[in-house]
């Protein structure tokens, strides 16, 4: 029996009400999830509900990976077949099984953010367009937009929001489409949609899933998006057992299509639903849980809620006000460190930060201290290049039709088949109405229909050995060879890891350590899976944006966790710390130029940040920081000034700044604290407060002619011309290769060497 006394009457009430649909609004730490955890242990303990019969769904990884740790420890029963997983992970899983429906093959390729902004060039550079003219991001959004409300091509809407044929973007839109198609290939907004098609062509198929998930389950509902609902919709079908829990006052996720309409809409589809609202905070203190009330309910937008705990006061707030950047990250790691020296294990502290590209600094801080910290998403790991290239060749042993893998690897390493080579197979398989492969794999027989193809000789020898090594592959695959082995394999026939090691690029040594961590990744994937496939592997990583390697191996005391505050809905932390609370910072340049309904967005970030803490909650921030290249002193947040006086005691940094300032801002070196590569970061920065006047030498170029420098892509080359200085800092560099290219200096990857 599922013991029910450590809960209070309401959360009692919404486990017991197990039939029929159920509605939780409730705030930060008041108890959702974990009503939602044991209203399922009661269905299957008390109600004697098969695991079988449940879905729950969640927004992350590592929300559905705890939900499901905690309910396999109170229950008795195995809970293998117990789904607790994201939308896009549920609709992944019963998409291979019926993708003959859609015309997909089972082995289908999930192509990622970056892979999606691939083809988006593609088409334009097809119809001959600039990435100047049509930014490719402005056609992805707006596929994305389609995609989140639930529209497929054809679909009839029944509340609106069908695609306008007229559109100028409605093209890209079709082709897009079929580009993927052609691939066997969804983007993740297309897993959805693609199951909302399936359900609504094939009623048969969506009917076996109505009879399977008896009860239906959501957590953070209110970042789901209308394809979310509309798919939640057509699975609880007559029955209607479903059970949304959520807090409009943590919606987050506006920019990628969540939809307040969801909550408002929900009466509406459910009139009988049981609306149950939660008000106690069990997770914060009094002190915490005011400062949080106070600034949210700056927002408008909001039907407004009283929070209230049984907590005591607790600590006052600790607002730290730092001289630079680097500052505030050495400060964060001597107050981490002293808390663990009092007693807190490092697993119970936290470091949120608006973008992702904040880490860089405070890591470097918590190395330097030999604090244990683990940055949680936004790794990236999967993004560099050498990952991604090894990647592919893995993703073509799956599916031959992936056209992006192939034309990432055909030349890598080199195969004499040039841009203007991979190009000339591209029109033809466009024209053909076929996946480049098929044109490769037929181009060496002199019979086939694509032997006119005019490539030299060598070139189609070279294109037939590359056949030849994939279907070698495949076919251990086939023959259920480890993947490890295939893995092996593929790095050292393929001739990737020669060409590496060939290669005396300053960060070679780290390219192999990463090759040696993929292995580590596969080998551990392996040992944890249940059928531990290829396909399988290649599956868990797309997926699991947030999934970090060694996962089994932490250090007994924990780890202080890194992370964006996106990244940290749903958790909580004895300590927990929100840097970088600046005016452009957090809230975020783009949102103080947008009006305010990005700012209230916003302003619910930062509530979702403040509610994170237990015990202790930090706001740090710096005078001045370094954004794009450039020193920002943009004041304390807006969020700050919300928090009343008598809750935070406010501590001025002081110390060595003279030589921090010098180190940090003197130019040259290592200047840039944002990530060029971090999509969240703008080029331009248009909210300039102060500019600071900084020496003669900031003003010099920073790669001067003549300079030898190092690209972390093209390796070593020279400058052969330079223009500009500062955040305009133009150069153009010839490679050993012989090849030349301009970058932007702010943007590009380059050291002296
Ligand atoms: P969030 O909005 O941040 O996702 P939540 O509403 O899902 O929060 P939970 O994470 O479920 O809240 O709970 C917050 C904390 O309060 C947890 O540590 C949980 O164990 C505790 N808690 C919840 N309800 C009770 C209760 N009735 N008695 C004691 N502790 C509780
Ligand atoms: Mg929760």
């Amino acid at each position: 029996m599922t013991n029910l006394d450590s809960l209070n009457p309401v959360q009692k009430q919404a486990v017991l009400s197990t039939d029929g649909p159920v509605m939780i609004l409730a705030g930060a730490g008041s108890g959702k999830t974990k009503t939602l955890v044991t209203r399922i242990t009661y269905l299957l303990e008390d109600k004697n509900v098969s695991p079988h019969q449940l879905l729950a769904l969640t927004f992350s990884n590592k929300a559905a990976r705890e939900m499901r740790e905690r309910i396999a420890h109170e229950v008795t029963m195995d809970v293998g077949s117990l789904q607790i997983t994201t939308f896009h992970a549920f609709c992944a899983k019963l998409l291979r099984s019926e993708a003959n429906f859609l015309g997909l093959s089972r082995n289908f390729t999930i192509y990622d953010d970056g892979e999606s902004k691939a083809i988006a060039k593609s088409l334009l550079e097809r119809r001959g367009i600039s990435t100047k003219e049509i930014n490719p991001y402005d056609i992805l959004s707006y596929i994305d937009g389609l995609k989140n409300n639930g529209y497929y091509p054809g679909r009839v809407m029944v509340d609106g929001g069908e695609a306008d044929p007229s559109d100028e973007f409605f093209g890209y839109f079709e082709e897009y489409e079929s580009e993927l198609h052609r691939a066997n290939a969804l983007d993740f907004g297309g897993l959805i949609t693609a199951v909302i098609q399936l359900f609504e062509k094939f009623p048969e198929v969506l009917q076996r899933y109505q009879n399977r998930f008896v009860y239906v389950l959501v957590d953070e509902y209110q970042d789901t998006n209308r394809a979310q609902f509309d798919l939640i919709r057509m699975l609880c079908g007559k029955r209607r057992n479903i059970c949304v829990v959520g807090d409009e006052d943590q919606s987050i996720y506006s920019w990628r299509g969540a939809d307040i309409r969801n909550i408002l809409d929900f009466e509406k589809i459910f009139p009988d639903v049981t609306v149950l609202k939660l008000e106690q905070n069990y997770r914060s203190s009094k002190t915490i849980i005011e400062a949080a009330s106070c600034v949210i309910e700056r927002n408008t937008m909001r039907k407004g809620k009283h929070m209230w705990t049984d907590n005591p006061e607790g600590d006052a707030i600790e607002i730290v006000e730092c001289f630079n950047d680097k500052d505030e990250a050495e400060f964060i790691a001597q107050e981490t460190g002293k808390l663990y020296k009092a007693g807190t294990p490092y697993k119970e502290m936290a470091v949120f930060y608006r973008s992702n590209a904040q880490a860089r600094q405070i890591e470097d801080s918590l190395r330097k201290y030999k604090i244990q910290y683990r940055v949680v998403g936004g790794v990236k790991f999967y993004e560099r290049k050498e990952i991604k290239d090894m990647l592919s060749y893995l993703r073509l042993v799956i599916n031959a039709k992936d056209s992006l893998a192939v034309s990432r690897i055909i030349n890598v390493p080199a195969r004499g088949v040039g841009a203007t080579s991979l190009r000339k197979l591209e029109v033809e398989a466009v024209n053909n109405n076929t996946s480049l492969w098929d044109i490769i794999e037929k181009i060496g027989d002199h019979t086939s229909e694509f032997s006119h193809i005019k490539l030299s000789a060598k070139i189609k020898s070279s294109l037939t050995e590359f056949v030849t090594l994939i279907n070698e592959l495949r076919h251990l695959d086939q023959n259920k060879v480890k993947p490890s082995i295939i893995y092996e394999k593929v790095l050292h026939e393929s001739g990737y890891y020669a060409f590496l090691k060939a290669n005396k690029d300053y960060e070679t040594l780290a390219r192999l350590e990463n090759l040696d961590e993929l292995l580590n990744a596969i080998t551990q994937f392996e040992e944890s899976a249940e059928v531990p496939t290829l396909s399988g592997f290649l599956e868990t990583i797309t997926l699991d944006s947030n999934s970090d390697f060694d996962e089994g191996a932490k250090p007994a005391d924990g780890e202080v966790s890194l992370m964006t505050v996106h990244g940290a809905k749903g958790l909580e932390f004895t300590h927990a710390f929100v840097v970088g609370a600046e005016e452009n910072v957090f809230p975020s340049y783009r949102s103080v130029d947008s009006g305010e309904i990005a700012m209230e967005e916003e302003r619910r970030l930062f509530y979702v940040a403040m509610t994170r803490a237990m015990i202790k909650l930090y706001i740090t921030f710096a005078q001045g920081r370094m954004l794009f290249g450039q020193v920002k002193f943009n004041g304390p947040s807006r969020f700050i000034d919300e928090i009343p006086e008598k809750l935070f005691t406010w501590k001025k940094l002081k110390g060595r700044q003279e030589d921090h300032f010098n180190q940090s801002y003197s130019g040259g070196g290592n200047q840039k604290s944002f990530d060029p590569y971090d999509q969240s970061q703008d080029s331009h920065y248009d909210n300039e407060e102060v500019v600071y006047q900084i020496k003669e030498s900031y003003y010099q170029p920073k790669f001067p002619k003549g300079a030898i420098v190092v690209h972390s892509l093209y390796g070593q080359g020279k400058v052969e011309d330079s223009e500009g200085s500062g955040a305009d800092e133009k150069v153009s560099i010839k490679f050993a290769d012989g090849a030349r290219k301009k970058f932007m200096v702010k943007f590009a990857p380059i050291v002296m060497a």
